[in-house]
């Protein structure tokens, strides 16, 4: 690949696929081929009705699971041209890291988990590589995507380590706690313009719902700084206008000084190859020890006044019931579920056992559904004025 530095990931040298397949078409790479199958999967195009902190039917201008990943996919390739990384892994990465999420946000996984608790749990990450790994049915050879090695390395964000001995080679990072070493720096960037993305956009959309001010934002040194300038440049515009100002700048900022960081930090350690990335004990690819400060700062702000704001929490707590009751009632009686779930059912029990897998596959089914169908699915159940289709 031209202009692609020695330390970033190069499909000829990739650890391949589960199952081998012939190479792609001389003009699309493994890893572009990676990026087209998540793509046109079926946990993708889910992301549209899936909360990121707004339900969908708040509003339609707040960020959906799909427009922040294609957010996160926008600032991470960015990044990735300047560092001379592999843009082509960094969006295959960027674009299936939240396909394992729950419907309604980390509400709906957190009950998912406590629902699970007694067969193996259930968190987000590993639902992700779950996916792509065996959910997805599009292929005639093989269940799941059977993306390259690199680009389940990069979905798989976070793994305990009693899983982490079920996932052969991709779980070894995770095997000791405290002593993780870092995946690629295609990874790395990923995981970090999830960050990025995620801190930027509930600026902009908490202070839309108006769940939280400028006023109380001005006490945080990286937005002040920004709205700070835009207030003495342009303080004849609106405050919409203001804002989203703050917001492209706040983002330019963090983006600048991750290319800097990290450019600076690769300088230094010199690695040779990817493999030398997977060896060190710390990411490279990161913010300055000055500018993360600020970011926590603004995060730990987000999880106090936004995340936890009363109006977010009844929205998690209405998740809570919904797929509490759905998944009690499915589990109690699996005839209840659509017949292909049955069939997974009985595909899931065989392998892991009656009452595991039986509560594997309602999980799946259940954290596949994006909200409205969770919705419909608890008033066909539960609401017994509707009618039942
Ligand atoms: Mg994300």
């Amino acid at each position: 690949m031209p202009n692609l530095a020695p330390y970033a990931a190069c499909p000829e040298f990739s650890l391949g696929r589960k199952i081998n397949e012939p190479p792609p078409a001389s003009y699309r790479t493994e890893y572009q081929r990676d990026r087209d199958r998540i793509i046109h999967s079926n946990a993708f195009r889910r992301l549209e009705y899936k909360t990121q902190v707004f339900v969908n039917s708040e509003g339609d201008l707040f960020r959906t699971r799909l427009t922040h990943t294609l957010e996160v996919s926008q600032i991470s390739r960015t990044i990735a041209r300047a560092l001379r990384l592999n843009e082509d892994l960094t969006e295959a990465i960027s674009l299936g890291h939240d396909l394992g999420h729950a419907p309604f946000g980390h509400a709906g996984q957190d009950i998912l988990n406590h629902c699970m608790k007694s067969y193996g749990g259930f968190e987000h990450n590993l639902q992700s590589l779950r996916i792509v790994d065996e959910l997805e049915e599009k292929y005639p050879l093989f269940r799941g995507l059977n993306l390259t090695y690199e680009t389940r390395e990069g979905i798989l964000k976070y793994c305990s380590p009693k899983q982490a001995k079920s996932l052969g080679q991709l779980g070894t990072r995770f095997l000791h706690e405290g002593q993780l070493t870092p995946p690629s720096l295609e990874a790395q960037l990923a995981d970090l313009c999830d960050e990025i993305a995620y801190v930027t956009h509930d600026i902009d959309d908490g202070l839309r719902a108006k769940l939280i001010t400028i006023r109380q934002l001005r006490d945080y040194r990286l937005f002040d700084e920004h709205f700070s300038y835009v207030l003495k440049h342009w303080s004849t515009v609106s405050q919409r206008r203001m804002i989203y100002e703050t917001i492209r700048r706040l983002i330019g900022e963090q983006v600048t000084n991750v290319i800097e960081t990290s450019r600076a930090q690769l300088d230094a350690v010199q690695p040779k190859n990817i493999e030398e990335i997977r060896m060190l004990e710390e990411p490279l690819i990161t913010f300055s020890a000055m500018l993360y400060e600020k970011h926590l700062e603004l995060k730990q702000f987000l999880q106090t006044q936004l995340y936890q704001h009363y109006r977010v929490r009844r929205m998690g707590f209405r998740a809570h019931q919904m797929i509490r009751r759905l998944f009690e009632a499915f589990f109690s009686d699996p005839t209840l579920l659509p017949l292909e779930a049955q069939v997974e059912v009985q595909r899931l029990q065989g392998q892991l056992g009656g009452d595991a897998g039986r509560a594997r596959a309602v999980a799946d089914y259940i954290a596949g559904m994006t909200d409205r169908y969770a919705i419909l699915e608890y008033e066909k159940l539960f609401e017994l004025t509707t009618t039942v289709v």
